[in-house]
Parts: structure tokens; C-alpha cells; sequence
């Protein structure tokens, strides 16, 4: 089976690994062309652009940063939904609004392409181990047929219901993690400032009920966890801006819903206030120096 795979930065970049490694056949392009190479040195072909990789691929995965890259691939003039050949797959891996995902879907399925909205979660170690979990919105013939790509890059996959339902369920994810991780970071400085040991703090509270993904798996506090972005500058992982995205995203359905979402905004505002003040490429739990009086922790 030959896939197009289109945004290959800190989640697309290791997804492709992944499915080159399970054995299908990759075309990719990124306006970046250097991240290309790791993937063309492993089997893959790169190409010049986007209308390239649509030819004669069985499936096309794109992973871009947010809903305006999305709907001017897929929507503005010489947009790839035209140029997609009506039997090609398409799944959206990006994180966009539920509309937009909408709105590309809608076309697609005037030409008679199955199209899929699947964001994942799982960050960039999920990514690279391929533990991610798909979020997927689309027809469930479509969610069926695209298991075994999706079981080369991830371990959990669900259906949310139909197109735009993944970006949906994908954005109440990521507002309930922006808080616990803004949650987790004030607990932890509150501790340390108090002469407790971050790492021993960290211990007790992930064996206590405050404990959640963000302690377990992310600690923001540098040195806790070898592996975490904390413990490297804040580098990699996901990025403040992009999170920044997902919490305007999670207010504008609160807004559409009438929905209350007092956390989801105090949350934007936190974050949307931290990348301001030049944090917004640093991985999102660099919102521990928010707290902190030194800020020469980074
Ligand atoms: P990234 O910025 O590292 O990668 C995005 C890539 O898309 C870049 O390499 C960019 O050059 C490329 N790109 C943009 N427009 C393009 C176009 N028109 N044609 C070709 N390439 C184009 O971002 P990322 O961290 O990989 O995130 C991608 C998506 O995944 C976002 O929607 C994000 O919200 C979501 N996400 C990220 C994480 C994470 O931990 N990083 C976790 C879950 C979901």
C-alpha cells in the first residue's frame, strides 16, 4: 500500500518512521525540505510539493499545525481535493476546528472521497514509540479501513462519531490537559518554594489523588524526569503556540454551545499570556516558569 504523507515536523516526522517500518510504501513533502531527508535515507521518496504526492497513492495523511493550513491545502485554488483520485483515503491528522474539518470533509465527499478527521494524543513520545490514540471522525466504513494504518503508528483507536466528532473530542482532551498541567505545575512550585524536593514531591503526588497524566508521564519541573522537555531546555514536545491554538479552539465551541468553560479560559489566558512573553516554541510545560521568581530556569 503507498501513502502520502504531507507535515513532517515533531508528530508527522516519527508517524512516517513508523509506517515506513511497518512496511508501506511513503511519499512525502514538507515546505521544510531538510526534514525529509532521515525519511528518504530510510526508503521514502521525497517530492517538490503537495500535487505530487497525491499521484497514485492509495492513502494521504496530512499532519499540519492548525485549521488555516488545512483549508488552504485542501480548499484554495488549485486545493488537493480536486486533484485527490476519488479511490485515495484521506485522513486529516492535524489538530483544527471542527468546522474546518467539517468544510474539508463536505468536499470530499462531493467528489466521493472517504475522508477522516484522526488528531491523535500521546505528544511526541507517542509518536515516536507508536503509542499514539486516534481521535477519528468519519464514516465507520472509513474508521474500518484505515485500522491498519492507524495500527502502525498507534495502539488506541477510536471512533468519536461522524466527520469534525474527532477534532471535537481531541479539543475537550487537550483543555482538560492544559489545566491539569497548568494544575500540576502551580502544586509542584508551591511545594518547592515551601523547601519540598521536586522529585520527592512529584513521587507523593503521583501515588495521591492528585495524580494524573502530566505528573505520571510529563513532569514540567526540570530534572524529575530525564526524558521529559522539562529536562531539555523545553525542547521538542508540543509547542506552547500550539496549544495556545487548541484552548482558542475549545473557547470558540464553548462560545457556539453556550457552554460555561471558566477553567478552559483562565487556561488560554495563562498560556496565550505566557507565549506573549516569547515561550510560545518551548514545549507547553515550560508554563512552569510562569510560576517561578527566577526565570532562569529554561
Ligand atoms: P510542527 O510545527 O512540528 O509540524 C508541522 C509541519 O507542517 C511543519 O514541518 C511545517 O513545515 C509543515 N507544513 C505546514 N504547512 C504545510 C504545507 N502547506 N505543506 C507542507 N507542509 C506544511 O507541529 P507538530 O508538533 O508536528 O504538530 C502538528 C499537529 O499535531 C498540530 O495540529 C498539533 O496541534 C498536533 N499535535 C501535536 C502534538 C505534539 O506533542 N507536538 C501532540 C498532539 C497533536
Amino acid at each position: 500500500m503507498k501513502i502520502g504523507f504531507i507535515g513532517l515536523g515533531l508528530m508527522g516526522g516519527p508517524m512516517a518512521h513508523n509506517l515506513l517500518k511497518a512496511g508501506f510504501e511513503l511519499k512525502v513533502f514538507d515546505l521544510v525540505p531538510a526534514l525529509l531527508k532521515p525519511l528518504v535515507q530510510e526508503g521514502a521518496m521525497a517530492v517538490d510539493n503537495a500535487q505530487l504526492v497525491v499521484e497514485n497513492v492509495d492513502c494521504l495523511i496530512t499532519m499540519l499545525p492548525a485549521s488555516e493550513h488545512v483549508l488552504s491545502l485542501y480548499l484554495k485554488d488549485e486545493g488537493l481535493i480536486e486533484k485527490i483520485d476519488p479511490k485515495t483515503l484521506v485522513i486529516d491528522c492535524s489538530t483544527i476546528a471542527p468546522d474546518a474539518a467539517k468544510n474539508v470533509a463536505e468536499a470530499a465527499v462531493k467528489r466521493s472521497i472517504t475522508m477522516l478527521d484522526a488528531p491523535v494524543s500521546g505528544g511526541t513520545k507517542g509518536a515516536k514509540e507508536g503509542t499514539l490514540t486516534f481521535i477519528v471522525g468519519g464514516s465507520t466504513s472509513g474508521f474500518e479501513a484505515a485500522q491498519p494504518i492507524f495500527s502502525a503508528m498507534g495502539k488506541n483507536i477510536l471512533h468519536a462519531g461522524d466527520h469534525g466528532a474527532g477534532q471535537m473530542a481531541k479539543i475537550c482532551n487537550n483543555m482538560l490537559l492544559a489545566i491539569h498541567m497548568a494544575g500540576t505545575a502551580e502544586a509542584i512550585q508551591l511545594g518547592v518554594n515551601n523547601g519540598l524536593d521536586p522529585k520527592v514531591l512529584s513521587d507523593i503526588l503521583v501515588q495521591s489523588s492528585g495524580r494524573n497524566w502530566s505528573l505520571e508521564l510529563y513532569n514540567p519541573y526540570p530534572g524529575v524526569m530525564d526524558m521529559s522537555p522539562a529536562s531539555n531546555h523545553y525542547q521538542g514536545g508540543f509547542k506552547v503556540n500550539l496549544m495556545v491554538k487548541d484552548l482558542g479552539l475549545s473557547q470558540q465551541a464553548a462560545l457556539l454551545s453556550h457552554s460555561s468553560t471558566p477553567l478552559g479560559a483562565l487556561a488560554r489566558n495563562l498560556f496565550n499570556l505566557h507565549a506573549t512573553q516569547g515561550n510560545g516554541q518551548l514545549d507547553f510545560s515550560s508554563i512552569q516558569c510562569f510560576y517561578q521568581a527566577d526565570k532562569d530556569l529554561v
